[in-house]
């Protein structure tokens, strides 16, 4: 069967790195969470001060960029990958409310786009990968056979993340998470690079009624068609 790039974009919360994991675990591909990687630098800059007072040192963070090592590592006992950031695993670290009150102002500097751009077609590059991020059918691969982008109501956005982010016992109300949902979602889609779009060839899947089990049926048969 031919090996295909799969990726799926969409705004903050959709439920795409659920998605994402699943049609890669079904397809035996690599899984790659394109948002841990900025939350990672985000967390880079919070543990070196490069922002204070809510002004970003920008220079300070270009001028290390070479310094910022982002990898993910297979566990075998969890069956999935998780993020580390020079060689320390950060995969708690990023998932909460520090890191995503300032991920998009870190996402949205070109220096830094570009760095993680050209990882992230250096992960995809042999295919059999499916990605998940803002910019993935719009900029990283073009050419991806299949193209998702997912959106559903900002509340049921917000409600899954509560529960998620509970779950993990993080300190957070729902209002909060709105809050957060709806300035990153403002951030991703209005900054001059690469912004979030839909790319013109991609298929929306608005899974604000559907079970992660029915969204992935849908996805599952646009995949097959493109094996
Ligand atoms: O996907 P996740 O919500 O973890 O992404 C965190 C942030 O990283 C997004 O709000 C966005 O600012 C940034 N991001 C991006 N481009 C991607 C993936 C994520 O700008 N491809």
């Amino acid at each position: 069967m031919n090996r295909i790039t799969i990726a799926i974009d969409g705004y903050s919360s959709c439920g795409k790195s659920t998605l994402a994991k699943q049609l890669a675990k079904k397809l035996g591909y690599s899984y790659i969470d394109s948002g841990a990687m900025y939350r990672a630098v985000a967390l880079w800059c919070i543990e070196n001060n490069v922002i204070e007072n809510g002004v970003t040192d920008k220079n300070k963070l270009i001028s290390n960029l070479d310094n910022i090592n982002i990898e993910f590592r297979f566990h075998p006992e969890i069956q999935a990958s998780q993020t580390y950031l020079n060689g320390r695993n950060i995969e708690r670290e990023i998932r909460g409310m520090a890191v995503s009150e300032i991920v998009s102002k870190i996402s949205s500097i070109k220096e830094v786009r570009q760095k993680m751009v050209a990882l992230q077609r250096k992960f995809g590059e042999d295919k059999g990968v499916v990605m998940d991020g803002r910019d993935i059918g719009s900029v990283v691969f073009p050419n991806a056979e299949l193209k998702l982008f997912m959106t559903a109501e900002p509340l049921i956005r917000a409600k899954r993340r509560y529960d998620e982010l509970k779950a993990k016992d993080t300190e957070v109300s729902l209002e909060e998470i709105k809050e957060n949902l709806r300035l990153r979602d403002y951030e991703d889609t209005t900054r001059k690079e690469n912004p979030l779009v839909q790319a013109a060839d991609a298929v929306v899947l608005d899974n604000t009624n559907y079970t992660t089990e029915e969204q992935f049926d849908v996805a599952w048969e646009l995949a097959k068609a493109r094996l």
